[in-house]
């Protein structure tokens, strides 16, 4: 079963300090649980969650201004709260429109309303080798738009 769009309200989500708020007025694309090394260090954890939308879908309520950009790789910018570095956004050059959310910013552990098939891993060969998935999601290798 898809999540029911049709009863889908808006979700909000912020960082650990509570400076940067932002809703999701739309539910998600789609999910991806990222295992390259860049999301492991940016989000300090053995894996990173992103949720995509459409950028309208997005707005930030609270504390634009204490988001500090910072340019992993040309083409991308990330988004943290600059008093308490949570990452929160993610935008990539390739994908002008979009944004995606660190899915886990969301508050209450919100799903964030993508449909079940659009969740999956990806960058599984940067994986760390200690941590099995053991869920049935779909694996890809790498990263592929
Ligand atoms: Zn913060
Ligand atoms: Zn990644």
């Amino acid at each position: 079963m898809n999540t029911a769009q049709s009863d889908w309200k808006p979700i909000s989500g912020g960082c650990q300090c509570g400076a940067v708020r932002y809703t999701v007025h739309a539910p998600v694309e789609l999910t991806n649980h990222c295992h390259c090394t860049m999301c492991r260090r940016m989000q300090g954890a053995i894996f990173g969650t992103w949720s995509r939308m459409k950028a309208r879908h997005l707005t930030i309520d609270k504390g634009e201004e204490n988001l500090t950009l910072y340019e992993s790789s040309p083409p991308v910018r990330r988004r943290f709260c600059r008093t308490c570095g949570c990452p929160l956004f993610y935008e990539h050059e390739k994908e002008p429109g979009l944004i995606w959310i660190t899915t886990a910013t969301l508050d209450g552990g919100a799903h964030p309303g993508h449909p079940k098939e659009r969740e999956r891993h990806v960058c599984v060969e940067s994986k760390v080798s200690w941590y099995g998935i053991t869920d049935a999601l779909p694996q890809n290798r790498d990263y592929t738009f």
